[in-house]
């Protein structure tokens, strides 16, 4: 099977949980949790990465197959380990600018060059320099493992959920072929690495310690999410039905049925749930994406601008108000929509998104100079300037502009919703990555 294009998935909320998860980590290794990127890779194989600086990509498949907020939360400790051991330096330079789509398009890129056709892994054949930023050597594997624990220890977590994770990719390994998961394909486990977390385990002060408070609900609440914007409608709606009135049912049936789409369903399941957490940012940001999808622009405006006001630090969100700004004609709110743009660019400059979305503001506004340079910067995050980025391929024409799995609504002539129907949702090997 060809490799397809890997779908980053941009969501406000769940991006937020998963940090809020592995803040105690990333605390512990130094790192401020707000600085650190993380990303969401729409792909069913257990796997994940580190590129481009503080910036930690998860495939879908990892948070969806992990059984507690420890077995997650380890697998980013261990993350952090290459982050704090310095190995991402150690990786193309051009990365550490780059934007996490050309990251990914890169990644992919090398990682072909590693697994032929049959998704066997041809480790011998060319491709070296493109393999060498994606391949951690063992002596760096036993660097992020022992930081890792490190890092578990100070934040008195258990490292068993990475045992755990170890001992899964183990039995994968058993697998064949394309069933092998993109781990072990560039990264045999060795029996070692397992002794050693397994030793560690058998001693460690906080091995039983539970996992913090909250954090079950919140892999749960994320692991929801993921599979109602995933998964076919009706498959969410079983897994959910009616009798069930909890939030999460509550959410889920209200993604199931937009995207099936049936808004007459959608709409008052969502509004209810704005109504009994009238705090939560995010039920109304799906409300307002549901309305702009479906054509009605200037309904969406107050859905989006209560979930900026509810949670203000959140740059994607005031990204996808801008785009329903622009999209409303309103010169007024075009203006607003570029002040909000140039504000989320200092966070999210590295979606190229932002700057194709300031460009056209600027555009509608007269400021053609000013679009220019928009696109200049759209053009060097997607790494058209010279030597920038030495890629084989040229991301922004082989990849389509980013789907978003909830914070950038679409227009109704462009949209793309996530289904299963869409080859490029569905589970994709998308072949061995810079795992673990
Ligand atoms: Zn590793």
């Amino acid at each position: 099977m060809a490799a397809k294009a890997p779908l980053l998935l941009r969501d406000s909320e769940i991006e937020n949980d998963i940090r809020a998860m592995a803040s105690p980590v990333l605390r512990a290794a130094g790192l401020e949790p707000g600085n650190m990127g993380i990303y969401l890779i729409g792909d069913s194989q257990l796997n994940s990465f580190v590129a481009g600086g503080q910036a930690i990509f998860i495939n879908t498949g990892l948070i969806l197959r992990a059984e507690t907020p420890n077995q997650l939360i380890g697998v980013i400790a261990h993350e952090t380990g290459h982050i704090t051991g310095g190995h991402v330096l150690r990786t193309k330079e051009a990365m550490r600018n780059a934007s996490i789509e050309s990251i990914i398009a890169m990644v992919v890129a090398a990682a072909a060059s590693v697994v032929g056709r049959s998704g066997a892994p041809m480790l011998g054949a060319s491709g070296v320099a493109e393999r060498s930023f994606l391949l951690f050597s063992t002596a760096q594997e036993a660097t992020a493992d022992h930081a890792a624990l490190n890092f578990l220890d100070r934040s008195c977590q258990s490292a068993r959920g990475l045992l755990k994770f170890f001992e899964i990719l183990q039995t994968s390994e058993l697998l064949s072929g394309d069933r092998q998961d993109a781990w072990v394909r560039t990264h045999p486990l060795t029996q070692q690495r397992v002794q050693y977390m397994r030793d560690h385990v058998a001693q460690a002060r906080c091995s039983n310690a539970p996992d913090p408070p909250g954090s079950a609900e919140l892999l749960q609440r994320v692991k929801g999410k993921l599979h109602a914007f995933l998964d076919e409608p009706s498959k969410t709606l079983a897994a959910y039905p009616e009798s069930d009135r909890s939030p999460l049912a509550r959410y889920a049936r209200a993604i199931a049925y937009y995207r099936t789409p049936k808004l007459d369903r959608a709409l008052p399941e969502i509004d209810g749930l704005i109504r009994d957490f009238p705090n939560d940012p995010y039920y109304r940001e799906l409300k307002g994406q549901m309305l702009f999808e479906n054509g009605r622009v200037r309904d969406a405006i107050r859905p989006y601008e209560d979930a900026v006001k509810l949670a203000p630090a959140a740059a994607l969100l005031r990204v996808s108000l801008s785009q329903v700004y622009i999209e409303s004609g309103e010169p007024a709110l075009n203006k607003r929509a570029i002040a909000y743009l140039n504000d989320a660019s200092r966070s999210e400059g590295r979606d190229s998104q932002v700057w194709r979305l300031l460009a056209i503001a600027y555009g509608r506004d007269n400021q053609l100079g000013m679009a220019a340079l928009s696109l200049a910067e759209e053009a060097l995050a997607n790494g058209k300037k010279k030597d920038a980025i030495n890629s084989p391929i040229a991301p922004s024409k082989r990849w389509p502009r980013t789907p978003r799995l909830i914070s950038a609504p679409r227009t109704s002539t462009t949209r793309r919703s996530i289904s299963t129907s869409d080859p490029a949702a569905a589970a994709f090997p998308t072949g061995a990555q810079n795992a673990v």
